[in-house]
């Protein structure tokens, strides 16, 4: 098998035909396989599924999730289905036109040396939010993380299979596949891409999903967090010695002074402030630390289609 497509799917029943339909013109001469993963879709995906896989079964796999757990478990899930020598991912919305798939593997064809080809992105869409903090989101996670992220980098890439074994080779649960996949190393080509116009059906990140999105990945690529908080009690309680040492003089020269009641409640908010921000900080990563403990697995398949052993 030569390209493993894996495409991750949350309510997008709408866009299925069209993202296969493309996929199949394109690669009609090659031995390529469409990995879909149902990320636990609510509307009627998994039917679409259904009726694609039984036109041709030769092309199509589906995995289909108990519920909904991500878009980077289903990342994980079909990498882990995946047979081919290449391995690429692509959102089903249509935003990521399904052409650049053959630029990226005639690359990796003509470049032996090169493992990964990542797709970064010319101009964001979405509302001014969205598109400021993505950029954002790259400047503060490299500065806050030694793993070197490419800015605008999509999950929209195709890679060698070496690059597939060592990713499934590490197995934490909190998957946060940008990372993962700049953790990884290796020789990787960046490609800009124009974002397209999503198909039907709307964005599953809004603001709120994206912070969070955005804290996980800081929390498990950065322990500076952590550093900072130090950094900031140390700062804060050398200001504190040296306004007492400055107080005791005072007070010894000028003799007792009216309290400055302001002051002592601005201070205290302050340094209260500063304490519940570090415990918040050490509990983002406890938090963390006690889902990984757990041990659970990364997703559960309710149905597999496709596959020898078919969970039915
Ligand atoms: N997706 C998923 N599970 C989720 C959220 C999203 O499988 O919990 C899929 C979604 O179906 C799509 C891709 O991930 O194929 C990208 O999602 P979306 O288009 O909503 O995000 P955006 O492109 O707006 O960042
Ligand atoms: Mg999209």
């Amino acid at each position: 098998m030569k390209l493993s497509i894996i495409i991750p799917a949350c309510n997008e029943e709408a866009n299925i035909d069209s993202i296969y339909n493309n996929i199949r013109a394109i690669f009609s001469d090659i031995n390529f396989e469409v990995v879909f993963v149902d990320d636990g879709s609510k509307d009627k995906t998994y039917k679409v599924l259904e009726s694609v896989y039984r036109n041709d079964k030769e092309h199509v796999k589906v995995i289909s999730f108990s519920r909904n757990f991500g878009k980077d478990a289903a990342i994980y899930a079909g990498m882990e289905h995946a047979a081919g020598e290449y391995t690429a991912i692509i959102d089903a919305d249509m935003e990521q036109n399904p052409t650049y798939l053959e630029n990226m593997m005639t690359f990796l064809d003509h470049h032996p040396d090169y493992d990964q080809v990542v797709m970064t992105i010319q101009k964001r869409n979405g509302n001014i939010f969205k598109r400021v903090g993505g950029k954002l989101f790259y400047k503060f996670i490299n500065f806050l993380s030694d793993t070197k992220f490419i800015e605008d980098a999509s999950d929209f890439r195709m890679f060698r299979s070496t690059v597939k074994e060592a990713i499934l080779n590490l197995p934490e649960k909190n998957r946060f596949s940008k990372g993962i996949f700049s953790w990884v190393g290796f020789n990787t080509k960046s490609m800009e891409y124009k974002v397209g116009k999503r198909k039907a059906g709307k964005t599953k990140f809004n603001l709120k999903s994206s912070f969070k999105y955005a804290i996980n990945g800081v929390v498990g690529f950065s322990v500076k967090p952590l550093k900072l908080a130090t950094f900031f009690g140390t700062l804060s309680s050398l200001g504190g010695f040296i306004y007492l040492v400055y107080l005791i003089v005072k007070t010894l020269i000028r003799g007792v002074d009216t309290p400055g009641f302001a002051t002592l409640a601005s201070l205290t908010l302050f340094l209260g402030g500063i304490q519940l921000i570090a415990i918040g900080i050490l509990g983002e990563y406890i938090a963390k630390m006690f889902i990984e403990t757990k041990n659970r697995p990364i997703y559960v398949a309710r149905k597999k289609l496709g596959f020898d052993e078919e969970i039915l």
